[in-house]
C-alpha cells in the first residue's frame, strides 16, 4: 500500500457496522458508514450481550464503567417449564460457572447510541438515509471497490470508491445479494414478540421458560426496565390483529411472572418479527475488496443470544487482522483471507449450536416430547453443561 490514507466504506450502521467502522478508523483508515435509516433503531427492545461480546466492546473502547451506565449486569439461570419448574438450572454458587453465564442486558437504542458515539469519536463519518443499491468488489492490489448509493438529499445515485468495503447491512443484506445471490435467509418457523416493560423490582436475572413450540425469556436491562421476548412457532408472515391479545392468549396458563409481564406491556412498545437465519452462512467472508460481517455474513437463530456478540467479535478481528496490518503495509488479500479463516468456523459453530438449542428447546412439539426432554435434561449435570456451553463466551480479543 502507498503512503496515502486508506479508505473504507461500511454498508450498514447497525451494531456490526458501527463496531467495524470504529476498528477501521482506529487503525487510521478514513471510514464512512452508509446507513439507509434516518432515525433511531427500532424501539422497545433489549439485547443480551454475553461475556465475549462485553470483551469485544471493551476492546473497541467502551470500558466497563461506560457499559455499567448503559445496561445491567445479570446472569443466566437455565431453563424452566411453562409452570416455572426447573428443567435445567445453572448453579450460581460456583464462581467459574457464574463467570461463564454473566450477561449484560442493554436497551438496544442505548447500546447503539454509544457505539455511534464511539465511532464518531474515532473519526468515522456516518451518512444517514444512504441506501446502497449496488457494488463491485474490486481486487486487492488492483481495482478499488465501488459502492452505489442513493443520496438522501437529492435522491441522486452516488458512487464511492474505496480500498475496502464492509458488508454490514444485516439479514437482508444488499451487499450479499450482489456478491452471493444464491445465499438467502431461511424462515426459522418462529416469530418473536419483544418488549421493554417498566419495572423497578429487585430480581433481574435471565429466566427462560420452554413450552410446546415456544420459549419465553425475561431479563433486566436497566434499573427501571425488564426486557422480555416470546418466541413461538407460527406461519411466515402471519398477520395478527391485536398483537398483545395474541401474545397473551399464546402464553395463557404459563407461570404467573410470564402472564404478568405480558399483562403489564404497553401495546405501543410491543414488537414482533418473523425470525430468519442464514443456515450454512456464506462460503467465504472475503471477496475482492469486500469483507462480510454480522448478520449479513452469519445470521444465526437467536437461541444462543450470540448475534450481537459475534458481530462485535467480527469488528475486533477486522481491526486486528485486516485494518492494522494493511495500514502497516501487509498484503490486503492475505489479511482478508486470515479474517475469513478466523471468523467463519467460529460463526458456523455458533449457528450449529443455536440450531441445536432451538431443536431441543423452543421448536420442540407438545405432549410426550416435552416430558421426555424435561426428564432427560433434569439428569444432566448442570455445571458440566454450563461450562461446555461456555466455549463461545470464552473468546478473547487477544487471540488475534
Ligand atoms: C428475536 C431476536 C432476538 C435477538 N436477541 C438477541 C440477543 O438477545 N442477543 C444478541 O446478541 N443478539 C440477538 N439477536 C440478534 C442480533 O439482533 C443481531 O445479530 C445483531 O443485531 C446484528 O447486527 P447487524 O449490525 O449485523 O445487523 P442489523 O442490526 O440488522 O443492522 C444492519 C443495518 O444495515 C442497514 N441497512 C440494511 N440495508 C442497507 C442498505 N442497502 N444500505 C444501507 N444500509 C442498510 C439497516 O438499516 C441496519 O441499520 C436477536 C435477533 C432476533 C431476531
Amino acid at each position: 500500500m502507498s503512503g496515502n490514507t486508506l479508505t473504507a466504506t461500511v454498508v450498514g450502521g447497525g451494531i456490526a457496522g458501527l463496531a467495524a467502522a470504529t476498528a477501521l478508523a482506529r487503525a487510521g483508515w478514513r471510514t464512512t458508514v452508509l446507513e439507509r435509516r434516518t432515525g433511531e433503531p427500532e424501539v422497545g427492545t433489549g439485547v443480551a450481550v454475553p461475556r465475549n461480546g462485553v470483551a469485544a466492546l471493551n476492546a473497541l473502547g467502551l470500558d466497563d464503567g461506560l457499559l455499567a451506565s448503559l445496561g445491567h449486569t445479570t446472569v443466566g439461570t437455565g431453563f424452566r417449564d411453562t409452570q416455572g419448574r426447573p428443567i435445567l438450572l445453572i448453579p450460581d454458587d460456583i464462581e467459574e460457572v457464574r463467570h461463564a453465564v454473566t450477561i449484560r442486558g442493554f436497551d438496544r437504542r442505548r447500546l447503539h447510541a454509544a457505539l455511534a458515539e464511539t465511532a464518531r469519536a474515532a473519526g468515522v463519518e456516518v451518512v444517514p438515509g444512504a441506501r446502497v443499491t449496488n457494488l463491485t468488489a474490486g481486487a486487492p492490489g488492483g481495482r478499488r471497490a465501488s459502492v452505489w448509493w442513493r443520496d438522501p438529499a437529492g435522491g441522486e445515485v452516488l458512487r464511492a470508491d474505496s480500498d475496502l468495503v464492509v458488508g454490514a447491512d444485516g439479514m437482508w443484506s444488499a451487499v450479499r445479494g450482489v456478491l452471493f445471490p444464491g445465499v438467502r435467509p431461511t424462515y426459522s418457523g418462529s416469530t418473536s414478540w419483544r418488549a421493554l416493560v417498566r419495572d423497578t423490582g429487585r430480581d433481574g436475572r435471565l429466566f427462560e421458560f420452554w413450552g410446546p413450540g415456544a420459549e419465553f425469556g425475561v431479563m433486566r436491562v436497566s434499573d427501571t426496565e425488564l426486557y422480555w421476548y416470546g418466541y413461538v412457532r407460527a406461519p411466515r408472515g402471519a398477520v395478527l390483529g391485536d398483537e398483545l391479545a395474541t401474545a397473551r392468549a399464546r402464553f395463557d396458563g404459563w407461570a404467573p411472572e410470564v402472564v404478568d409481564l405480558i399483562e403489564r406491556t404497553d401495546p405501543a412498545h410491543l414488537m414482533r418479527h418473523d425470525v430468519y437465519h442464514l443456515g450454512g452462512g456464506l462460503p467465504t467472508y472475503a471477496r475482492g475488496r469486500v469483507v462480510m460481517v454480522g448478520d449479513a455474513a452469519h445470521a444465526a437463530l437467536p437461541t444462543m443470544g450470540q448475534g450481537a456478540a459475534s458481530a462485535l467479535e467480527d469488528a475486533v478481528a477486522l481491526g486486528a487482522l485486516v485494518a492494522a496490518p494493511v495500514a502497516e503495509g501487509a498484503d490486503q488479500a492475505e489479511a482478508m483471507d486470515r479474517f475469513d479463516a478466523a471468523r467463519r468456523p467460529a460463526c458456523r459453530n455458533i449457528a450449529r449450536q443455536a440450531a441445536f438449542i432451538a431443536k431441543v428447546g423452543a421448536d420442540l412439539g407438545g405432549g410426550w416430547r416435552q416430558s421426555v426432554r424435561n426428564a432427560l435434561l433434569r439428569r444432566v449435570p448442570t455445571r458440566a453443561l454450563a461450562l461446555a456451553g461456555s466455549s463461545a463466551v470464552g473468546w478473547d480479543p487477544k487471540e488475534y
